[in-house]
């Protein structure tokens, strides 16, 4: 085989598919707007993390957590499709901690959103931090009210992750590479991954992180301004 790759583009159906999707990103879009303004009247600072399944979302909210559960009083909204183990992890450090299974959903949208904070006491909390189901596709189109989105990667993934996912790091404002403290065995430079994400977005905040070794850290509190 030699010359250029072919590229199918699949297009059957394609302007029914893009008037549905719009309508729903609209929905989607005044929901987020509301959902953020009925956090800015209770003072909540929302976070939205996404990443692939694996990249370590789970533990580095857990490690935020624990290092600011003295400070802030801290919601939790797992987005998993099926399973509690998230929310089973991080739920300690927290006031609240509420479960949204999304079934076949690869994304978490701004009604779930809603739905978990009806029953969270907003009084009661002043950060809220959103785990979003692990995908690197969706979540970037579905907006959820949060003040701050991260993205995060880790080296384990290989060293493409960034630039095969330009949307998502496009949306986002703190880019965190994680896991660095694998970064030699993987054979992936971390730097690199910083260089992408700020070739995709030029003001995004890059962060390189490590929970295992506690590296990074203290930048990603101050990326975050907390
Ligand atoms: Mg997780
Ligand atoms: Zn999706």
């Amino acid at each position: 085989m030699s010359g250029k790759v072919p590229v199918i583009i699949h297009d059957e159906g394609v302007v029914m598919d893009i008037e549905l999707g719009e309508d729903i990103l609209k929905k989607n879009t005044d929901q987020a707007k509301e959902n953020r303004k009925s956090l800015d009247q209770h003072h909540i600072k929302a976070i939205d993390v996404m990443g692939s399944i694996g990249s370590g979302k789970t533990s580095l909210i857990g490690t935020l957590c624990s290092r600011l559960k003295d400070k802030y009083k801290i919601a939790f909204i797992a987005g998993d499709l099926t399973t509690t183990i998230d929310a089973d992890r991080v739920k300690m450090h927290t006031v609240e901690t509420v479960q949204l299974n999304t079934g076949k959903e690869c994304h978490l949208d701004a009604l779930l959103v809603r739905n978990a904070l009806n029953k969270i006491n907003l009084k009661a909390i002043n950060l809220l931090i959103i785990e979003n189901v692990g995908n690197l596709i969706c979540p970037a189109e579905f907006d959820l009210g949060a003040h701050l989105r991260i993205v995060i990667v880790s080296v384990t993934e290989g060293p493409y992750m960034v630039v095969k996912h330009p949307y998502i790091f496009m949306g986002a404002n703190i880019a965190v590479i994680n896991k660095i403290d694998l970064a030699e065995a993987m054979d992936v430079d971390p730097d690199k991954l910083v260089k992408d994400a700020l070739a995709i977005n030029p003001k995004i905040t890059a962060v390189k992180t490590s929970v295992k070794t506690g590296e990074g850290i203290d930048n990603l509190i101050k990326a975050l301004k907390l």
